[in-house]
């Protein structure tokens, strides 16, 4: 009898090092990043303890004889990866550095998700480090708050494992201070030894077609926003009186929109949803959700795991539609398990009166149609030359009528004042962490991880592995003796954030404000009812 990981694994590697036998993977070094979805347990090797059950943050490790039967074909899955990619042990553990001298290393880390979070939980690790951590929202924990969908509640749990960090006297909270408005990168640098920017992506991209100006063609990134109650999206509208909606892009993002499009109330009502998108989805006349990729379902962009979550949810069927649902050979594990599902529902009959997820494939946006309002998108399907091979966009157009597009094909990032940016790859340019300027040299003292260090993939434990890479190169440059400047010390900054008339929240400031929102949310039997405007998020945090 084994544990088995399944869908919720955010991948942290939080039960590698519990495990006794060594035989959770696949784990790389720092920065090495795995290619696999999630994370899997050996069942030969497993010894059934438990530790990594203990150890998991988000609660996505079973026994295999409690796994409820939505999550059963994780165990075939776990098991599957290492017929794939047989065990093999005997890492060397990583040496621990010396504890510092008071005031010899000092960070300052901008943003407060998971990306900020792990560098700051790895640089605190050290004994002597004084981490300083600014985020422009009075609530930290980014993507976690503000992306993980409402009704993975489970992964959001991974926070707990930043409380020691922000508890720790040498954090200093420093949320609703915004660098460019409140601070400088300069003034970062004048008491700091070094600073990593850790500010993610959130801007959706165009599709780059006509009609892409027309009220309904919209960012999948805002619908996500408006949904989890972001500041910037409370007086967000969004068109939920057809049937249809139509989503451009087939990843998890994609996939998280659609089930929040669908589920039914009581099932919405249980989560954290923002009180004014759970009132207008429960008048939404949306029955159908089209989901449509460029690609075919070999190179569908969403993780097997959700893919599958998707054939549970109540009153919703989920359709195929393709025929080229065989693996080739030299597929990986998942690309072959992904098929298999789809091909499971490919199979399925529909029932009546239930709602719709529909997955289209080898089709590409076209036009966005309307006069005024979005009425429709024009897609065009991908055709064959006389040869048999695929020529993109070569085949028959088709209106798909809708009122509601939602553009989920990526986010990028925005640039920071004073800090260099890639326009092309919407990224700060840098080596493995390391910042470069235009000439591509490291801009001394200043890093980058997360999101706006590698671009929009990954899920939350994929941060830790990059904010790792990252701390190991801000440590190499304090060796080799780069990061030895003198700068001013925490009193001094305090100074600096009241001069400037800053308003900061700490973790204390957070911590009432989240204990508000969870009171709030036991009266109407919620986890939590967010507030949505600063003002309040403040006014909670002040009382
Ligand atoms: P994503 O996984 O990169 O998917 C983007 C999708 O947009 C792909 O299907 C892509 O197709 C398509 N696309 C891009 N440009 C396009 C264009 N011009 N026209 C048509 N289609 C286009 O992005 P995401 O869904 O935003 O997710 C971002 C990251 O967050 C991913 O790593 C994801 O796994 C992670 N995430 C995870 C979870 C979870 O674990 N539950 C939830 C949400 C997000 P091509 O493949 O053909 O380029």
């Amino acid at each position: 009898m084994v544990y088995v990981i399944t869908q919720n694994c955010c991948k942290d590697g939080s039960c590698v090092p519990v495990c006794p036998v060594d035989c959770i993977r696949p784990v790389g070094a720092a920065g090495e990043f795995t290619d696999t979805e999630m994370l899997y347990i050996d069942p030969e090797a497993c010894v059934d303890c438990g530790a990594c059950l203990e150890a998991c943050p988000v609660d996505a490790i079973y026994h295999e004889d409690f796994l409820p039967a939505r999550l059963e074909r994780f165990t075939e899955m776990n098991a599957r990866y290492f017929q794939h990619h047989p065990l093999q042990t005997g890492d060397e553990p990583v040496a621990e550095r010396p504890t510092l001298a008071a005031g010899t290393m000092r960070v300052a880390i901008v943003g407060a998700g998971p990306a900020a979070c792990y560098a700051a939980t790895e640089l605190l690790g050290v004994e002597g480090v004084e981490v300083d951590l600014f985020e422009r929202l009075p609530s930290p924990f980014g993507l976690v708050r503000a992306g993980v969908a409402p009704d993975h509640q489970d992964t959001k749990l991974v926070v707990d494992v930043f409380h020691d960090a922000f508890e720790n006297p040498r954090f200093g909270c420093h949320l609703n201070v915004e660098i460019g408005r409140d601070v400088t990168h300069e003034d970062l640098l004048a008491h700091h030894h070094a600073v990593i920017y850790a500010v993610g992506a959130s801007k959706s991209y165009d599709l780059g077609i006509p009609g892409e100006d027309l009220p309904g063609n919209e960012a999948a990134a805002d619908f996500v926003g408006w949904y989890q109650g972001h500041p910037d999206h409370g007086g967000d509208q969004f068109d939920l009186s057809a049937e249809r909606a139509v989503i451009v892009g087939n990843g998890n993002v994609a996939l998280d929109v659609a089930r929040i499009l669908l589920l039914p109330r009581d099932r919405l009502a249980k989560t954290d949803i923002a009180d004014h998108a759970l009132q207008a989805l429960a008048d939404s006349n949306i029955k159908e959700v089209v989901i449509l990729a460029r690609r075919g379902p070999r190179n569908a962009a969403f993780s097997v795991g959700e893919f599958q979550a998707l054939g549970f949810l109540p009153g919703i069927d989920v359709i195929v539609d393709n025929d080229d649902l065989d693996p080739h050979a030299g597929d990986d594990i998942e690309t072959v398990m992904k098929l298999e599902v789809a091909r499971e529902y490919a199979q399925r009959q529909p029932s009546p009166g239930n709602k719709r997820i529909v997955f289209r494939f080898m089709t590409t946006p076209a036009e966005v149609v309307g006069n005024g309002k979005v009425q429709g998108l024009r897609v065009v399907h991908h055709g064959f030359d006389k040869t048999g091979r695929l020529v993109p966009g070569a085949g028959h157009t088709e209106l798909i009528e809708t009122t509601l597009i939602l553009r989920s094909i990526g986010y990028q990032g925005s640039p920071v004042d004073g800090v260099p940016f890639d326009v092309d790859q919407c990224i700060i340019p840098n080596d493995h962490g390391r910042v470069l300027d235009h000439d591509g040299h490291p801009l001394p003292g200043v890093y980058v991880t997360g999101w706006i260090k590698r671009g929009p993939r990954g899920v939350i434990g994929t941060n830790r592995t990059c904010a790792e890479e990252t701390v190991t190169r801000l440590w190499e440059d304090f060796d080799d003796g780069k990061l030895t400047r003198d700068v001013q010390d925490r009193a001094a900054l305090e100074e600096l954030l009241t001069q400037r008339n800053a308003d900061p929240v700490g973790w204390s400031g957070w911590c009432a404000i989240d204990t508000a929102e969870r009171k709030r949310g036991v009266e109407a039997s919620r986890p939590r009812v967010k507030f949505v405007d600063t003002a309040e998020m403040i006014a909670a945090a002040k009382a």
